[in-house]
């Protein structure tokens, strides 16, 4: 088995790039993939840079050119659900694109023909998810993440995510990865750890705690890994 391991930011991948043997450093289409050993199981690991079209080039290259058998996202999020704290884990049940429309033509919010406005993620993995919080006794949230290409720091762009998609948080990466992973038919995983709440503050929110957030996320996933290590 090879795992695809990405973020989007460098502090997203950060804590787990620290942890890996056998580095290789391999440059591809303008970016840096680092395939490498943890535990002994073969990881590809990478940032894709913020945004759903960086973050589709690298999900595909991950699957295509470097021939990983699952994906596992981790990275920081804003909240739209009130009971999400900063810091709090939330692992993605399914994706829309929110900034996605075509509206005009009588489809719904975050749909185009012959997509879907929800991709879902992976039963086994967030299952597998539950099971390594519930060793570790943390509780994890599982929700909607909603992604779009724009940082939300609104409560108005937060209120319409919140109402149209009834999204829990929101992020600029999470439902591109989905749609590449669902088209290759490779199963995936979205987790998050919250960094803002998408509202007035959430700039400064965000400089704050990006990198605690980030870690927490990046630490969950990695005991996740170790579990399907042992598979
Ligand atoms: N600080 C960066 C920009 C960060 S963009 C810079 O100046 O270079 C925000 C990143 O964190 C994205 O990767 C996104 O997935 C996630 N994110 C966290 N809070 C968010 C919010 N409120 N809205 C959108 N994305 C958010």
């Amino acid at each position: 088995m090879k795992i695809a391991i990405m973020g989007a930011m460098p502090e997203e991948i950060a804590p787990i790039l620290e942890r890996l043997d056998d580095v290789q450093e391999v440059n591809y289409a303008k970016n840096k993939y680092y395939k490498a050993k943890y535990n002994n199981i073969d990881v590809v690991v990478a940032y894709s840079k913020i945004g759903k079209v960086f973050s589709t080039l690298t999900a595909a290259t991950m699957l295509q050119i470097f021939a990983c058998d699952v994906l596992l996202f981790t990275g920081v999020a804003g909240a739209v659900n009130d009971e999400l704290k900063i810091g709090d884990l939330i692992v993605a049940t399914k994706l829309p694109q929110h900034d996605l429309d075509i509206t005009i033509f009588g489809h719904p919010y975050g749909y185009v023909p012959e997509g879907s406005v929800f991709v879902e993620t992976d039963q086994d993995l967030r299952a597998l998810a539950k099971l390594v919080a519930k060793e570790m006794d943390i509780d994890i949230k599982e929700g909607i993440i909603a992604t779009g290409d724009q940082f939300i720091a609104s409560q108005e762009r937060k209120g319409f995510i919140a109402d149209t998609f009834h999204a829990d948080a929101l992020e600029m990466e999470g439902a591109s990865v989905a749609v590449v992973c669902d088209a290759l038919d490779v199963p995936f995983f979205i987790l998050r750890s919250i960094s803002d709440s998408a509202d007035m503050d959430a700039s400064f929110n965000f400089e704050e705690f990006v990198e605690s957030s980030a870690k927490i996320s990046a630490e969950f996933l990695m005991k996740m890994v170790d579990k399907l290590a042992k598979v």
